[in-house]
């Protein structure tokens, strides 16, 4: 006998945000109940002070640890990661929820729309490692070698840095077979998307067009999230030259005469500590905390500084220049086939079994993504400057709202899905990766708790070239769904 196991499979859906902050509230308590600030700060300072235990500050407090002479400290706003952070499918639940985000929203757009944007950035150990959408793919050598020439330090350039992409990789990707490439000793493990509805099509149609793209690899294992504190920290908890702070806020970094940063103020549980390092003290709070943590320090533009009451210390352009790789949704593109991922049809019963058991099946997709690629519009031809992630997801009722809640779009994706819901589908997140336009980011006042303002400035450049790329991007993409007999004319 077949039981229709849809409504208890919707209804355990809605209930994940309410279970995110149930764990994330437990988890809180337990710091509570088993951590001790005081007796945890050692009294004669740290060698090395890390602020901000995500992507970065993991593998930066984990790496210096492994000498047993360096005296570690890593300062996290968060707590531990949410259990839920393991089972990919919950990745949209993470962004912006309070248990696991820092919830930003940029300042109102300067054109007629006065829209803003939500800027999901993970909080807790990993960061935003533990709520991204775990693709992994390494950067563009020419973009290495131009950091290379920038800095005037060849350390940068890629063949430099290859050496340590190897070194970092667990790798059992699609190229396994070529570990010339890639590493397998590293702790960060790389695994193929396992479950891909329709990607071969895809591959076909894009190769017709003339370009090569790839399944998607994920920093998975078996099927999990695994984020940087799952490959540096968890197996380096019983360090004893490394200690943990958790719900840890940094508020201030303090300086010595010469300028020399010699300790941290942080507030945890309500009240204001300080603690002292002999080296150093390394940011690793994000894009947007850092700057604001360096600008709260007297470190930033001077006049900005000054304007919000901030003792200024260095005059530098901390929070400008400001570059995202703005994104848009391109799609749906409505397939006559069930070939994408619909959660009320894909995730049964079954399905939670396959994931428990084997770690494949829906629930280790980060929402229905399958392939990526790059491609150059007319104005980069040498340095592609395009990036194209394919989803595969057919239009269920609450997929428009949970795009809504990951971008902070209003009801924009709940109306423009309403009249496709339970038709198969595929979408494609077009993202600049080589934007013009640059932005900047502000202090709202001196007080660190208050969140900074958001200036994206998307689509400003003077001269208009960021939308043409975009619009170039979109026009390959119609035409893949639209023309090749892969895509367009077989489904
Ligand atoms: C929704 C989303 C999806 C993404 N998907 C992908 C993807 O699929 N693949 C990919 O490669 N990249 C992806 N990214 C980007 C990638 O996750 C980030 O570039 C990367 O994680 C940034 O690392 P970080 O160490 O600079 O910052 P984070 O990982 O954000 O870490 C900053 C840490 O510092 C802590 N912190 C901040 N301020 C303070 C303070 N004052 N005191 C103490 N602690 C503090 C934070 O809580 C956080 O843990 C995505 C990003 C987002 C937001």
């Amino acid at each position: 006998m077949l039981v229709d196991t849809t409504g208890l499979i919707a209804g355990l859906f809605s209930l994940v945000p309410i279970l995110i902050t149930s764990f994330g509230v437990l988890l809180e308590l337990k710091d509570t109940i088993f951590s001790n600030t005081s007796q945890k700060l050692t009294n004669d300072g740290y060698d090395f002070v890390v602020v901000g235990g995500g992507s970065a500050g993991c593998v930066v407090a984990a790496r210096l640890s492994e000498n047993p002479k360096h005296r570690v400290l890593l300062l996290e706003a968060g707590g531990n990661p949410n259990p839920f952070a393991a089972v990919p499918l919950t990745t949209p639940f993470l962004q912006n929820h309070p248990a696991t985000d820092w919830q930003y929203t940029t300042a109102p757009f300067s054109d007629s729309s006065g829209v803003s944007m939500k800027w999901p950035r993970g909080r807790g150990l990993g960061g935003s490692s533990t709520t991204n959408f775990m693709m992994y793919m390494r950067g563009n050598p020419l973009d290495f070698d131009q950091w290379a020439n920038i800095t005037g330090d060849f350390k940068w350039s890629y063949n430099n840095v290859e050496h340590y992409f190897k070194k970092m990789e667990d790798y059992h990707g699609i190229y396994k077979n070529n570990l010339g490439k890639h590493g397998r000793n590293g702790p960060l493990r790389i695994e193929p998307v396992i479950y891909a509805p329709g990607l071969d099509y895809v591959l076909e149609a894009v190769k017709e067009a003339g370009y090569t793209f790839s399944p998607l690899e994920y920093t998975q294992k078996r099927g999990r999230r695994y984020s940087t504190y799952s490959a540096y920290i968890k197996p380096n908890l019983d360090r004893p030259n490394l200690e943990i702070l958790r719900y840890s806020h940094v508020t201030k970094i303090h300086f010595n005469h010469n300028l020399k940063a010699n300790g941290v103020s942080f507030v945890r549980r309500g009240g204001t500590s300080y603690v002292t390092t002999k080296r150093e003290v390394i940011i690793c709070a994000g894009t947007i905390n850092s700057a604001q943590l360096l600008m709260l320090s007297g470190i930033g533009p001077l006049e900005h500084l000054k304007s919000v009451g901030i003792n200024p210390l260095v005059n530098l352009p901390v929070g400008r220049n400001l570059q995202d790789h703005v994104s848009t949704i391109i799609g749906p593109f409505m397939l006559n086939k069930p070939v994408s991922f619909m959660p009320p049809r894909d995730v049964t019963l079954i399905s939670i079994g396959e994931f428990v058991l084997n770690g494949s099946g829906p629930l280790s997709s980060p929402l229905g993504t399958i392939g990526i690629g790059v491609t150059s519009s007319s104005s980069s031809p040498e340095w592609p400057n395009l990036l194209h992630i394919f989803a595969s997801l057919g239009i269920y009722e609450g997929l428009g709202a949970t795009l809504d809640q990951i971008f902070g779009t209003e009801n924009y994706y709940t109306n423009l899905f309403s009249t496709f819901i339970e038709q198969d589908a595929h979408l494609v997140n077009l993202s600049l990766g080589k934007p013009r336009s640059t932005g900047f980011i502000e202090l709202k006042d001196g007080n660190p708790l208050s969140k900074p303002i958001i200036y994206p400035q998307y689509y400003s450049d003077p001269g208009n070239q960021d939308i043409q790329d975009m619009i170039e991007g979109y026009q390959m993409l119609v035409n893949l769904y639209e023309n090749t007999n892969s895509l367009g004319k077989k489904l």
